[in-house]
């Protein structure tokens, strides 16, 4: 039997949920698909940085009051380069923060808030395809929690479903998009440590990148360049922690028991279209930007925003306007994002093949950035979040 909602949305992370709330809010009901359990969405550690306006989304539209009890405002960060670390004091610069707060806790808040509106949504119920998104009744095809065949018609079909998603191609054909691939990774650590820092440290050193994040008071979240092919198995607990302390050359390192590890690899990505007929594209489906400027949940944020605001005005106004501007709009910041992240992760990391002139080069660019008040304040403005279309 096929099943009927408005708007179908193939994915419960971040933007999936989100939208689903903001759809909810306008009066528009949804369903939402995800492929895993709940406990694997809400106990995968991903992002940690919220832009300001993905704090006020969250608060002004009631999807999580914790993101201020148990998250933290930082109001700068620091760039750590030739032996001594500068501070970007993003108030001062640009009266606007950031806020450490999990991105696993914001899917529990949202997941916590779209059950408790009586909200559909299912997990392990993995989507096969979607189709008809030419016509005004497009369809995702699933297999449901009991095996059996799932079939929803929708007025809209979005596709937030991460970056190996499946309504990607229904949308771009087989154009795809646009694609970087970096010669390096990012070797995290999650440890049981208290915090070494106040504020995240992103350190340029003769032995490449290191980022030192917190999590929580107990737990930290710590990064260093590694080879993409690194395995993350091979070294010992010692090793990882002369590594890290070799990347932050002059501030010391709070060591403790390290209980996760993995290799993160750094891709840039841009869909060549993010809307066709009744289908769109959100988030890491449409986009993918390696985590240097700490931008990917945030785009995320940012792309359902403006769509929520075309779907409510296509369904409820019966005018599709915004929709049409959607992927102008979006993709306008999508790209800012990309060169931000791009210019963040080429500044500070070490390429293999890099010259004397290039690591000079590069200290005089850190250098240029931290001691010019335009310098930080370009840096403090897009770290923080350009502002969200009116
Ligand atoms: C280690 C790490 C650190 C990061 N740090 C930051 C950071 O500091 N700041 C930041 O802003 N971003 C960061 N990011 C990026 C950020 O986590 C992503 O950009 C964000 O998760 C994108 O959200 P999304 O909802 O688009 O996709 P996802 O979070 O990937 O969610 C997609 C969902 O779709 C589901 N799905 C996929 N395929 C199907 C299918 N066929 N059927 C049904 N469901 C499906 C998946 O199970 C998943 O739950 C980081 C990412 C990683 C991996």
């Amino acid at each position: 039997m096929t099943e009927r909602t408005r708007v179908a949305i193939v994915g419960a992370g971040p933007a999936g949920l989100l939208l689903a709330h903001l759809l909810d809010r306008a009066g528009i009901s949804s369903i939402v698909l995800d492929s895993r359990t709940r406990e694997e969405i809400e106990t995968t550690v991903r992002a940690g940085i919220l832009e300001q306006n993905t704090v006020e989304i969250l608060r002004e539209t009631g999807a999580s009051d914790r993101v201020d009890t148990v998250g933290s405002r930082h109001d700068g960060i620091e760039l750590r380069f030739d032996g001594a670390g500068h501070r970007i004091d993003f108030a001062e610069s640009v009266g606007r923060g950031v806020w450490l707060y999990p991105q696993h806790e914001v899917l529990k808040d949202l997941i916590a808030v779209r059950l408790a509106a009586g909200q559909d949504l299912r997990f392990s119920t993995p989507v096969a395809h979607v189709s008809d998104i030419e016509s005004d009744r497009p369809r995702v095809v699933a297999t449901g929690q009991d095996g059996r065949r799932v079939e929803i018609e929708a007025d809209f079909v979005v596709g937030a479903d991460g970056s190996r998603s499946v309504v990607r191609e229904a949308v771009t054909g087989s154009h795809g998009g646009f694609f970087r691939e970096y010669p390096f990774a990012w070797f995290g650590v999650l440890c049981e440590a208290p915090p070494s820092a106040h504020e995240l440290i992103y350190s340029n050193s003769p032995d490449g990148f290191a980022l030192i994040s917190q999590r929580s008071p107990e737990v930290q979240r710590m990064y260093f360049q590694c080879d993409p092919a690194q395995d993350p198995d091979v070294f010992s607990e010692r090793q990882l922690w002369d590594m890290l302390q070799a990347r932050v050359p002059g501030a010391t390192l709070h060591e403790g028991p390290i209980f996760q590890r993995d290799v993160l690899r750094f891709r840039s990505f841009v869909a060549h279209r993010l809307l066709k007929g009744r289908a769109a594209i959100v988030g890491d489906a449409a986009h993918t930007v390696p985590p240097t400027g700490a931008k990917g949940m945030n785009l995320a944020v940012a792309d359902v925003v403006v769509l929520s605001r075309a779907l409510e005005q296509l369904l409820q106004g019966g005018s599709a306007e915004l929709l049409a501007q959607f992927e102008d709009t979006a993709l306008a910041r999508i790209w800012k994002a990309q060169h931000f992240s791009w210019w963040m992760t080429s500044m500070l990391h070490r390429t293999a093949d890099a010259s004397e002139f290039d690591a000079r080069r590069q200290l005089a660019e850190l250098r240029t950035v931290t001691e010019s008040a335009a310098g930080r304040a370009y840096l403090a403005e897009a770290y923080t979040g350009w502002p969200l279309p009116a």
